[in-house]
């Protein structure tokens, strides 16, 4: 039996939040906070019409204020049969919080998803491309099964706490497998340059060609329905999937359930 190579597409759908919790003032920015806006009332149906045109799953990370601004865009994700993952509260970038700030951040948007959808959250992506010194206690806290945060490696291993390897599954991903560095663009966010979708379909399929020759990896895509969700660029997603799909040898999957098929293998953490 030949093992498929597991195929993770991952949505962030920060909506208002990517852009309040990068300027303080960025509530009294109409324009500025329009651009989230975008993401679950014009980006998430293109998404899950893409989704559902291949029979594809994936997985969301939501901040649960998104949660409760956005019922019934949340309801058009579980009808999908589409888990809901934890990405804060508020999205504020937890690397600046106090032990206290970001338990408060774990406890509201672990109630909000708990709320919305009936089932507890098993991962966790921090808000801000980061892990503080009490991030991986705090996922221990609320029991989560994996984390999407590292860039250490294409492949999941146990995520570890100053030496102490956890029983949590790291899922790494990759700058060159998300949409924000390529797409990402705001007449506030200086020296930006927004890619060609072509480049990026070629980006992410030659990463999948060399990633599925390699036993234990995994192909994972982080994406932001507000920037992914524009035509242009949801073509780079599309060109992705159709490759992956003809090739035939890749599975998409939750990442809650390649955690749990994946951790009985894992005895050790990559990284120190
Ligand atoms: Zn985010």
């Amino acid at each position: 039996m030949t093992t498929r190579t597991p195929v993770l597409l991952t949505f962030d759908m920060d909506a208002e939040t990517l852009w309040t919790a990068r300027d303080p003032d960025g509530a009294n920015k109409p324009v500025w906070v329009s651009q989230g806006h975008y993401g679950p009332k014009v980006g998430l149906p293109r998404i899950l019409r893409l989704l559902e045109k291949y029979g594809v799953t994936a997985t969301f990370f939501v901040p649960g204020q998104v949660i409760e601004r956005y019922p019934a865009e949340i309801e058009s994700i579980l009808s999908a049969g589409i888990d809901i993952e934890h990405h804060s509260y508020s999205h504020t970038w937890s690397d600046g919080l106090s032990r206290d700030a970001e338990a408060e951040e774990f406890q509201k948007g672990f109630d909000a998803i708990v709320s919305a959808t009936g089932r507890k959250p098993l991962g966790w992506r921090s808000p801000a491309g980061e892990l503080t010194p009490h991030s991986v206690g705090l996922m221990e806290q609320y029991e989560f099964s994996f984390s999407s945060n590292l860039f250490d490696s294409d492949t999941a291993h146990l995520l570890s706490d100053a030496g102490r390897v956890t029983d949590i599954v790291e899922l790494p991903f990759a700058w060159a497998l998300d949409d924000a560095p390529f797409f990402l663009y705001s007449n506030r966010l200086q020296g930006r340059v927004m890619s060609a979708p072509s480049a990026v379909a070629e980006t992410w399929i030659r990463e999948y060609d060399g990633i599925s020759t390699e036993p234990g990896a995994h192909f994972m895509l982080g994406m932001h329905p507000q920037v992914i969700g524009r035509h242009s660029r949801l073509w780079a997603l599309e060109e992705t999937i159709r490759h992956i799909v003809d090739a035939g040898d890749g599975e998409f999957v939750s990442c809650a359930d390649y955690a749990a098929r994946v951790r009985p293998g894992l005895v050790e953490a990559n990284t120190p």
